[in-house]
């Protein structure tokens, strides 16, 4: 069934959030070495964060609700002879995947879920992370001002979210880039949080 997502990867131009290249937040993270092992990108639209890490070594996988943006990321995976996989799912359902990662991506999927679907997110990033792994995660900010694009989380939501079973590392305030054409900006205020699954 095509899901509702795929209506923002059908424009003739890209999303507001799909700037070709990898979030320079999660590069650095790359750089650090930090994005290893079995790797999942949670809701990786056209997968370039997930390219990323698969080029540095990382076993990566992509899943995605949108089955458009999962086709674009396939084939830019061939195109660029990476061997990251790709699958259209649900990640409030992560535990169908039936496979343990050490390492999840959130690039911009937190935030667009409602109170309700994000415990459900939060289970289900639980229910696929190793103990010890960590999520890094990166969503818009409550220091962001206007009210274009995703909702706003503050860090004693992210705090909350992750409070039982899960350990802030840290968060930290980053630059979410975006389209400039899509909202005017180049980027917005984000946080990068660093969340470990405890045992
Ligand atoms: N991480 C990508 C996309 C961020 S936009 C990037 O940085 O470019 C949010 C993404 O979450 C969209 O691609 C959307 O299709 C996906 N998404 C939203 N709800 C989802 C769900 N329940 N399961 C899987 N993906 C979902």
């Amino acid at each position: 069934m095509p899901s509702s997502w795929d209506d923002a990867y059908s424009w003739d131009r890209p999303p507001a959030w799909d700037i070709g290249r990898p979030q320079p937040v999660f590069v650095r993270l790359a750089e650090r070495g930090l994005l290893a092992g079995r790797l999942l990108d949670s809701g990786c639209g056209t997968g370039e964060n997930t390219l990323l890490a698969a080029a540095h070594g990382a076993d990566a996988v992509g899943v995605d609700l949108s089955g458009r943006a999962i086709e674009r990321a396939r084939a830019k995976a061939a195109e660029r002879g990476l061997a990251a996989r790709f699958e259209t799912g649900d990640v409030l359902r992560l535990g169908d995947l039936g496979v343990a990662f050490d390492t999840v991506i959130d690039s911009g999927v937190f935030h667009v879920f409602d109170d309700e679907n994000r415990v459900r997110y939060v289970a289900s990033l639980g229910s696929v992370l190793r103990p010890g792994g960590r999520c890094y995660l990166m969503c818009f900010s409550d220091r962001q001002p206007g009210d274009f694009g995703p909702r706003r989380v503050s860090q004693d939501e992210l705090r909350a979210a992750f409070g039982d079973g899960w350990d802030i590392a840290s968060i930290e305030a980053a630059a979410f880039e975006i389209n400039r054409p899509a909202f005017d900006i180049a980027s917005a205020q984000a946080w990068l949080a660093v969340i470990e699954r405890l045992g």
